[in-house]
Order: structure tokens, then sequence, then C-alpha cells
């Protein structure tokens, strides 16, 4: 039986977790370096230690039922000394290797027969050279690991760029893709339990700000056709990576191509809207694939937009709620983070409408509505 859930990572990822798993009866235990984490403050006790510190990461298991991750760039290390130790991971550490590394991960999917972006390894100036002759330009040049949110990547338009990325990416491991001029980016938020039943939420249309995500649109502007094979691949790599929990595909669909970019073993940013769109989240879909119960195939109310509000550094202050908060169909979620750093993830909100371009348009209203403010700088004026 499991009454304990430990969440490896205290963002605001495993905040909503958190408040799905307390919803359903369980307890919860956070394991983040950052006192007060956004987890920290909903979750029954955090942890307050490196992800790399083995003896809190023993503790964790020792005090908890399953662990599970909210973000996958913790050390692999600490996933297998937990296996090791005889407790439960979901995703378990072959899931977390594979997509930890950007090669092994793009080789995977493509052994999986489902199409990528061309790509490279790089681990010297010639490699890097030949990967450049051989895929061309305009190429990305990414490190291997530890990238998110864009951060670790060098785009290359012309081979003059090619020894300034080298020099800026430091000898890290790299891979070479090709930069794919795609017309959507696209992404699905899947589940899988231990018994193998597999559901899928719709595929989302999203759009980035300087690698971070902006907005999600769900359902995706695109073909039913389109859609079934995104689903279809995440099945296929569900089954492949006999994976337990929620997981997300990210795609470039480029025409009728559709080229997976990333496998993320975890909740996602781009599946926000589920807690206000889908009569299932993917919140709840983990913790019950994690916890051993049955899945549903979620069903969709209404068209729905999700908007990322991030961080300008203009301020800590949130303005602009009293307008925001006038729209009948939309939901705020603020993740109790006190400082709004450029681009640093704050809150979102999610808006219905009986269209997409009704949801839209509300969206791009509450986004106008939206502003940081310096309360000190105010007061001092
Ligand atoms: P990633 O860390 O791989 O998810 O990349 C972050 C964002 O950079 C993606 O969501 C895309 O907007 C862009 N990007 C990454 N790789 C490529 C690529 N090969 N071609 C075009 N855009 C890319």
């Amino acid at each position: 039986m499991i009454a304990t859930i430990g969440i490896l990572g205290g963002g605001q990822l495993g905040r909503m977790l958190t408040l799905e798993a307390k919803r359903m009866g369980y307890r919860v235990v956070t394991l983040e370096p950052f006192p007060n984490s956004p987890t920290g403050q909903i979750a029954d006790e955090q942890i307050v230690a490196a992800y790399d510190d083995l003896r809190a990461i023993g503790e964790l298991g020792a005090r908890t039922d399953v662990v599970t991750y909210e973000f996958e760039n913790i050390p692999l290390a600490s996933v297998l000394a937990l296996e090791a130790d005889r407790r439960i991971v979901h995703p378990d550490s072959t899931a977390l290797r594979l997509t930890q590394e950007r090669i092994l991960e793009k080789t995977f999917v493509r052994d999986c027969g489902i199409p990528t972006a061309a790509f490279a390894a790089v681990r010297s100036r010639d490699e890097l050279q030949s990967a450049a002759r051989e895929i061309g330009f305009p190429g990305v040049l990414k490190t291997t690991m530890g990238g998110y949110d864009g951060k670790g990547q060098w785009v290359v338009r012309s081979p003059q760029d090619v020894e300034h990325a080298w020099s800026e990416a430091q000898r890290r491991p790299l891979i070479w893709e090709e930069l794919v001029a795609f017309d959507r980016e696209l992404s699905i938020i899947a589940a899988r339990n231990e018994r193998g039943e597999f559901v899928a939420f719709p595929t989302s249309e999203n759009q980035h700000d300087h690698g971070v995500l902006a907005t999600t649109i769900v359902p995706g502007r695109i073909d039913p056709s389109v859609a079934e094979r995104a689903r279809r691949y995440a099945s296929t790599i569900a089954q492949r990576l006999a994976i337990v929990g929620t997981f997300c595909v990210e795609f470039f669909q480029r025409g009728g191509e559709l080229l997976v970019n990333e496998i993320a073993p975890r909740v996602h940013n781009s599946g926000h809207y589920s807690l206000d769109a889908t009569q299932i989240s993917q919140y709840e879909a983990h913790v019950r694939a994690i916890c051993g119960l049955p899945l549903v195939e979620p069903r969709q109310f209404l068209p729905a937009v999700m908007v990322n509000i991030l961080g300008t550094g203009a301020g800590d202050t949130l303005g602009g709620l009293d307008e925001l908060l006038r729209e009948q169909m939309l939901k705020l979620h603020l993740y109790g983070k006190s400082h709004a750093a450029l681009r640093r993830k704050m809150g979102h909100f999610t808006v219905l409408g009986d269209t997409i371009d009704e949801a839209l348009v509300k969206a791009e209203r509450g986004r106008r509505a939206l502003r940081w403010i310096d309360d000190r700088a105010a007061a001092l004026r």
C-alpha cells in the first residue's frame, strides 16, 4: 500500500503534483536544496539537501513508499542508489538515463522507427567540422546533458559561427542537430501504469519565447491524422521504455512530417492546462500510475489556452490581477516564488473558450493585463 510519495525536486511541477496527491489522500515528502520551495510549501515535509546528497536521498527513500521526480536533471546516481536500496522509483533509472542524454535519446527514438531531426555526436573540433559539413547549415549545437528551457544551445548559421559556438560550449559533450524550419511545435502528454494501461491527452501546440514555453494551445491546430500519429509515437515510446508515470513527447511539425525533439519522463509545462480543461490532470494521472491505480482516457471540456506568467526582472509584485480575474472561464495558478527574475516561471493561467480563436483572444487580453511592479521603487517615489 502506498501512503507516502517522495518527490525529487521542489519546483512548480512538484507543487502541482503535490496538490493533486494531497487531494487524493497521500502524504508527500520532497527533497530540494532551497528551503520553502514551491513544492515544500505544500508538501508534508521538505528534506533540504542537494540532489546528490546520498545520505539525504537514502532518508527520502526510507520515509516514503515510492519516489518520483519533477525534473530530469537530477543525478542518475541518486536514482540508482535508491534502486540499489530496493526502493521503487517511477519512472525508473532506465527511462531517466535515456532521457538525460540527447544522443542516447534520439538514437532510441530512431530505433523505435520514429523520425527525429538529423543529428551527430560532437566530441572534438574535428567531429564538429564533419557534423557541420554532413548535416549542413543552419544547425544547432547543444550540450548532450543538463540543458533545459533553451539553455546550453547555440544556433550556428554559417561556417564563421562554428568556432564561436565551439568556444562557448567549452569542451562539453555536444550534439549537432539540423535546425528544423518547423511549422509548429507540438507536444503530447501521456501516462502508463505498471499494468501496461496507456492513456494520452490531446496533442498541444506550443509557442516559445527565447526557448522558454510561453503559450500552449489545446487541442493543437493540426490535422487529426497528425494528432493520431503523435499518440501512436507516444504509445510506442511508453511500451519500449516500459515507463511508469506521466511523460511528455515534444515534436516539430514540418509539413506532413512529425519529428521527435525530446522526451521528458515527468509531468510537463505543456500539460498544465489539464488541471482546468480535462476531467483528469496530468498530475493525477502520474499519481495514479506510480501508485498502481487505474488510468482513464482524458476528456477535454472546451478548447484551452495556457499562458505562462514569466518574470521580467522589473519587480516581484504581479499587477493587473483585478482585470485578469474578471474573465469568467479563467483559472490562475501562482507558484509561491518570491523573486520574478527575467523569464522565470512564476505562474500560469488557463483560459477556456467555445473555440480556440475565442480562447486565444481571451488569453491575449489576460497577458496584456499583467505586469510586474517593483513595490520598493514605487514606495520610494
Ligand atoms: P530543447 O531544449 O531541445 O527542447 O530546445 C528548446 C527549444 O529550442 C525548442 O522548443 C525549439 O523551439 C528550439 N529548438 C531546439 N532544437 C531545435 C532544432 N533542432 N530545430 C529547431 N528548433 C530547435
